[in-house]
């Protein structure tokens, strides 16, 4: 069967600027039988993640994460809906989820390593599986509740940078629902920030662009920052830390800033922020979601209960084709996307 595919056509270099012609789209071929224990899956939606810019290097730096290999297919999160099944528990239908979803249009894959999903639970929205109900929506929940010592009753501010990004919006909702009682947000264009204080509810947002960030921050966290979940590092947290309050928590999403950088993960705070942060007892624990995934289950189930009560208000920035997921990647590294970056593969 002759298929679409996008493999890594070039690697940016570990201090380069991903751009859309490091992937390639090329015709291909799969099998036209399913053996035992496969299934022909055809891809509906495909997620782009600022992570990928790791595996775009031939070192990515962390033992979880593989390379991609040059000429070979991409793959990350994805989901689809199953053609034909030599699976026992997967049938001609059913919609399945991996995290290694191969980027190609249609693909036959082991029935052991997909997930069912079921739309009923995000409004029919499946796409959100990528996002606020899946890996996205399991960080910035996990994140908070592992690393971020967030009580209900404790007047605390939160503050998180990347706010308008996928895990970001999502992380200032949830900082409310667990208790916060004012969450502002730092993101890159004034649209967003009207987005996350006008449909999120954020308290207020900062757009780091413009002004003075520090200012701005004193004067819309008077009491300081209590929690700071860090989504971009650099000199938007140095800014960020240099507020937080004594025995106050960063949650350490990501760092990306500093990912077209040759630099080690996370990268060690410059010394006179270090120095605040020992000073005022600041925890930093480097936090990574995979590592909680015996919580994924009921974590998922709560982000789709908030979504359903309409307590999680969710947004996409969808591309359509998959010969545009290199630009749709390229994009939403350099701030192009609101919520969540999605490629729509095939209706
Ligand atoms: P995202 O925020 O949807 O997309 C990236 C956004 O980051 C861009 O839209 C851009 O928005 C902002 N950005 C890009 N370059 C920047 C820079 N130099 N300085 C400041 N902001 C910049 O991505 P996401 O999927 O939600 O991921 C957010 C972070 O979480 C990433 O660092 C990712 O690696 C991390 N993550 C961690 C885990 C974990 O287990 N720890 C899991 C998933 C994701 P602006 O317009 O605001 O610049």
């Amino acid at each position: 069967m002759i298929i679409q595919r996008v493999v890594l056509n070039s690697r940016p270099g570990k201090n380069g600027v991903p751009v859309a012609e490091n992937f390639r789209l090329e015709q291909s071929t799969i099998a036209d039988t399913v053996q035992a224990g496969q299934v022909r899956v055809k891809t509906l939606y495909l997620s782009v993640d600022p992570y990928m810019r790791c595996r775009m290097n031939e070192d990515t730096g962390s033992d979880y994460l593989q390379p991609w290999q040059l000429s070979e297919v991409a793959d990350g999160g994805g989901i689809g809906v199953v053609e034909e099944s030599k699976h026992d528990n997967l049938a001609k239908g059913d919609f399945v989820t991996s995290f290694t979803w191969p980027w190609q249009t249609v693909a036959i894959l082991d029935g052991s390593l997909l997930q069912k999903i079921v739309p009923q639970l995000v409004n029919g929205r499946l796409s959100y599986f990528l996002g606020a109900a899946g890996i996205t929506g399991l960080t910035a929940l996990l994140g908070i509740r592992e690393k971020g010592h967030v009580a209900e009753g404790a007047n605390q501010t939160m503050v998180v940078s990347g706010a308008a990004g996928a895990c970001g919006s999502l992380a200032g909702q949830i900082g409310r629902l667990e208790g916060c009682s004012r969450v502002v947000g730092i993101a890159g264009t004034d649209e967003k920030c009207s987005i996350l204080v006008q449909e999120m509810g954020f308290d207020a947002a900062i757009n780091y662009k413009k002004g003075d960030v520090a200012k701005q921050l004193r004067e819309l966290c008077p009491g300081g920052v209590d929690v700071y979940f860090d989504n971009v590092g650099g000199d938007i947290s140095d800014t960020v830390i240099s507020q937080m309050n004594q025995n106050s928590h960063i949650i350490l999403c990501g760092q990306i800033s500093q990912y077209n950088k040759d630099v080690p993960y996370p990268p060690p705070l410059p010394p006179d922020i270090e120095k605040i942060r020992k000073e005022r007892n600041i925890t930093r624990e480097r936090f990574l979601v995979l590592n909680y995934m015996d919580k994924q289950e009921a974590s998922v189930l709560q982000l789709c209960q908030w979504i359903q009560e309409g307590k999680l208000k969710v947004r996409e920035t969808v591309v359509e084709g998959l010969a545009n997921i290199g630009a749709a990647f390229q994009s939403m590294m350099s701030g192009g996307n609101i919520g969540k970056q999605i490629v729509s593969v095939s209706k």
